[in-house]
């Protein structure tokens, strides 16, 4: 079984106000309950260096929600997978559905963002998932695999160096979370297109995110295939946050 990776998105949210107090209460609870599981936090761009300083020697590691294609230039308004590395991430989300609904990310966009994350040292967390209408058309499988096919096979990398996270679109802030049988299915899918690519397959961390809370994450994470959480809303309360990482024991 592997090591189970609890990761919160805080996605377009906080202040150096409310992350300072957030990351203290997050680190008193870590520091109380000893989690045998890893855990991180993906944050706003601007917030990393705050979060570098807050985490320094915790058990908590630091992610970025996005990086750029691009390695250095003329790119207005991008950051480099480089920047991320010198304010300490150790993992950066790459294709979550709101970057491929509200900035038009193919997967080979996705898969260019992975590439520069792991030359940069970053594990990329890449995120998959269908849609309500996809789901709904019988797509769920294909489109899936499609997305994960895309990072499959990376220059010079091992997908094995990779974090994949299944988030269903019409699961995502809607509190309507996937079944844990319906999570698992989607999760052996992936889990066996891996295999056929690589045999460290059952080393990859899939994650499952949509609308994971307290009260459904023990029974998400005791699922086969499911290693661990992509925690977006319940990832902005300490104590929610705190009881899906005890969750994942
Ligand atoms: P919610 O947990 O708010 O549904 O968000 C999931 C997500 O998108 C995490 O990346």
């Amino acid at each position: 079984m592997n090591k189970k990776l609890i990761a919160g998105n805080w996605k377009m949210n906080g202040s150096l106000v409310a992350n300072d107090a957030l990351v203290r209460a997050l680190l008193a609870g870590l520091a109380e309950a000893a989690p045998v599981c890893d855990v991180a936090l993906a944050v706003p761009a601007p917030y990393l260096a705050q979060l570098q300083s807050l985490l320094a020697g915790a058990p908590l590691a630091l992610a970025a929600q996005d990086v750029s294609a691009h390695e250095a230039g003329a790119y207005t308004g991008e950051v480099s997978a480089t920047m991320l590395r010198d304010f300490g991430s150790r993992y950066v989300l790459v294709g979550h559905s709101e970057r491929r609904q509200y900035h038009a990310e193919t997967d080979q966009v996705v898969a260019l963002k992975a590439q520069r994350a792991l030359a940069a040292g970053i594990t990329p967390i890449v995120c998959v998932g269908e849609t309500l209408a996809e789901r709904e058309a019988g797509q769920t499988d294909a489109v899936v695999k499609r997305q994960l096919a895309a990072v499959i096979h990376l220059n010079g990398h091992c997908i094995s160096e990779v974090v994949v996270a299944y988030e269903p679109v019409w699961a995502i802030g809607t509190g309507k979370t996937a079944s844990p049988e319906q999570a698992q299915q989607v999760h052996a899918v992936l889990r066996a297109q891996l295999a056929a690519a690589s045999d460290k397959a059952a080393r990859i961390r899939l994650l499952y995110g949509g609308s994971m809370n307290a009260t459904n994450a023990a029974e998400l994470l005791a699922q086969p295939d499911i290693d661990g959480g992509l925690v977006g809303g319940a990832s902005l309360k300490a104590t929610d946050f705190l009881q899906i990482v005890a969750a994942a024991q």
